[in-house]
C-alpha cells in the first residue's frame, strides 16, 4: 500500500483499526516529496524535518494514551500567503522572502488544536495575482499530468502538491477562481467557501471584499471535512458570519433526484473549448439520468463579470498592498537618500511586473477623476451580478458551468500577454464578486489527457448542496479510479 495514494478519510480509517501510524504517515510525505519536488516545484519552503519530528512526538502521546482525536498527526500544505507562526511567509514575492510570520492564522491555529501537522508551504502567483503560478518570484511549478504545462494559480503549488500525492491535502485562497481553477487544470477537488464562512484572519490580503481560504483535496469527502475545520465566526474577522457550525459530512447522499441545476447558456458558448463543452454536456445527462432536473437559463450579466472583477480586485489590491514601504517589514532598498527614494526602490525591485501592474490599474480606478467612471460603476455592476444570481437561485439550486473555458496550457504561453490570462478567468470571478460557494471536481481529460473541471455554484452559505452534487458525481465518475497523472514531459 502507497499511503500517499490515500484519501484523508482513508488515513483516518487506517489510523483508527491501527494499521498505520502517523510517524509512517509523516515519513511516507517526505520521501514522496524528496521524490517528486524536482520535477513539479511545488513548494517554496518544505518542513518536513520539523513535520517528522512532530509525528514522532505525537505517535509517542498517542501510544501514551494521552492523545486522540480524528485528525491528530494528519499532514496538511499551506499556500504561502498564509501565516503560520516562526515560519517564512512570502506570498511568492521578494518583498516578502525574508518576512517570518509573527503569528498563526485562525486557520493555522484550528489545525495546532487538533494536532495536525504542516508539511511546508506551497508556491503561488505573486501576491495571489495570476493565474499559472508563473508570477511567482521563486519557481514555475509545474502540472503532474504533463509537466510542460501550468498547474493553474494562483494555488498551484497546493492543487500540484495534492495532485502528486506529496500532501494529502492543501489550503489555498480563492479570489477570482485561484482554488478552483487550479484543482481543475490539476484534476483534483477544489472548494471555495461563501464569503464570510471561513476566516480571512492571517491570509495575506489581495482583495479584502473577494477573498476566501478554501481546501483543495482529492475528493469531495475530504473537502467537506477540511470545511468542517476551517469554517466557523471568528472575532479577529469582522467579515465572518456568526452562525451554527455544520457537520458538512453530513449531506453527502449519493443522491440529487429532484435537484434543480440550472445551466447559464452564456458559459457554453464561444470561447469554451470543445472539449471541455462535450465533458460537461455529459455530466449534465448522466444528472438527469440520476433524477436531477436540468435547465438551461441567461445569465447575461455575467459578460460584465470579468471587467468588474478587474477593477474591484486591483482597487482593492492597490490600497493593501500600500502597507509593503520598505519601512516596517517587507523588503528595503538599502542605498536612498531620502524617504521617497526608499519607497520608490524598494517598492520599484520588491514586487514583480504583474502586481505592479495591479497597483498602477487600482489606483487609477480610484483617483478622484476616475473613481466614478470605473470603480463606483464597478460597485454597481457588482450590485447587479448579485441580483441576477440570487434571482436564479430562485429556480435552482445549483448552477452549472465549466471551472475554466479550457484545459491547463503551456508554460510560457500566455506569461507575456496579461489580457489573454485575465480573460482564462472568465468562468470563476462572478462566483466571487457575488460571494458564493463553488466547487470543482474532475469529470474527465481531453485528447491530450489533461483533466476537465466542471463547476457548481450554489447560494449563499448552500455549501452542502453543492458538496453533495459534486460527491454524487463523483461517484457515478469514478475520476481517481480512471485516471492518473503521468509526470511526462518536462522539457520546458
Ligand atoms: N486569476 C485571478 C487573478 O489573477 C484570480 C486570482 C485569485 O483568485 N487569487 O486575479
Amino acid at each position: 500500500m502507497d499511503i500517499t495514494e490515500l484519501t484523508v478519510h482513508e488515513l483516518q480509517e487506517k489510523l483508527k483499526n491501527k494499521e498505520i501510524t502517523v510517524t509512517e504517515i509523516t515519513e511516507s510525505y517526505a520521501n514522496r516529496i524528496n521524490e517528486k519536488e524536482k520535477d513539479v516545484n511545488a513548494f517554496i519552503t518544505t518542513l518536513t524535518d520539523e513535520a517528522i519530528l512532530k509525528a514522532k512526538e505525537i505517535q509517542a502521546k498517542i501510544e501514551a494514551g494521552e492523545l486522540s482525536g480524528d485528525f491528530t498527526g494528519i499532514p496538511i500544505g499551506i499556500k504561502d500567503n498564509i501565516c503560520i507562526k516562526g515560519t517564512r511567509t512570502t506570498c511568492a514575492s521578494k518583498m516578502l522572502e525574508n518576512f517570518i510570520a509573527p503569528y498563526n492564522a485562525t486557520v493555522i491555529e484550528k489545525f495546532k488544536d487538533e494536532n495536525m501537522i504542516d508539511l511546508g508551504k506551497l508556491n503561488m502567483d505573486e501576491f495571489a495575482m495570476g493565474g499559472s503560478t508563473e508570477y511567482s518570484y521563486f519557481k514555475k511549478t509545474r502540472n503532474p499530468w504533463n509537466l510542460d504545462k501550468v498547474p493553474g494559480g494562483s494555488s498551484g503549488g497546493p492543487a500540484a502538491a495534492v495532485a502528486s500525492n506529496m500532501v494529502p491535502w492543501a489550503l489555498g485562497s480563492d479570489t477570482g477562481g485561484s482554488i478552483r481553477q487550479p484543482a481543475s487544470f490539476c484534476g483534483v477537488v477544489g472548494l471555495k467557501p461563501t464569503y464570510g464562512l471561513v476566516s480571512r484572519y492571517g491570509l495575506v490580503a489581495f482583495a479584502s471584499s473577494l477573498d476566501q481560504i478554501g481546501p483543495i483535496t482529492k475528493d469531495v469527502e475530504d473537502s467537506a471535512l477540511l470545511l468542517n475545520l476551517i469554517a466557523g465566526y471568528d472575532k479577529k474577522d469582522t467579515t465572518s458570519e456568526d452562525m451554527p457550525k455544520k457537520d458538512y459530512t453530513k449531506c453527502l447522499k449519493n443522491d440529487v433526484n429532484g435537484l434543480k441545476i440550472g445551466v447559464p447558456k452564456e458559459f457554453f458558448a464561444e470561447g469554451i473549448n470543445e472539449e471541455v463543452k462535450q465533458s460537461l454536456e455529459n455530466t449534465i445527462k448522466e444528472y438527469k439520468n440520476m433524477g436531477a432536473e436540468i435547465e438551461e437559463f441567461s445569465l447575461d450579466i455575467a459578460k460584465y463579470a470579468l471587467a468588474t472583477y478587474y477593477i474591484i480586485a486591483c482597487a482593492e489590491a492597490s490600497s493593501n498592498l500600500g502597507r509593503f514601504d520598505g519601512i516596517r517589514y517587507g523588503y528595503r532598498n538599502p542605498e536612498y537618500k531620502n524617504l521617497k527614494e526608499l519607497y520608490k526602490k524598494s517598492r520599484s525591485e520588491g514586487f514583480g511586473e504583474e502586481v505592479k501592474r495591479r497597483i498602477i490599474l487600482g489606483t487609477y480606478v480610484l483617483s478622484s477623476g476616475y473613481y466614478d467612471a470605473y470603480y463606483k460603476k464597478a460597485q454597481q455592476v457588482r450590485t447587479l451580478v448579485m441580483k441576477e444570481f440570487d434571482k436564479a437561485f430562485e429556480n435552482y439550486d445549483v448552477i452549472l458551468i465549466p471551472t475554466s473555458p479550457t484545459v491547463a496550457f503551456d508554460i510560457g504561453s500566455k506569461s507575456h500577454n496579461p489580457l489573454e490570462m485575465y480573460l482564462a478567468d472568465i468562468c470563476t470571478v462572478s462566483v466571487n464578486i457575488a460571494g458564493l460557494p463553488g466547487i470543482s471536481i474532475p469529470v474527465g481529460v481531453d485528447k491530450q489527457g489533461m483533466p476537465i473541471g466542471m463547476q457548481l455554484i450554489g447560494n449563499r452559505f448552500q455549501e452542502e448542496t453543492i458538496l453533495n452534487a459534486a460527491y454524487t458525481m463523483e461517484q457515478k465518475l469514478k475520476f481517481r479510479e480512471n485516471y492518473k497523472p503521468t509526470f511526462k514531459g518536462g522539457g520546458i
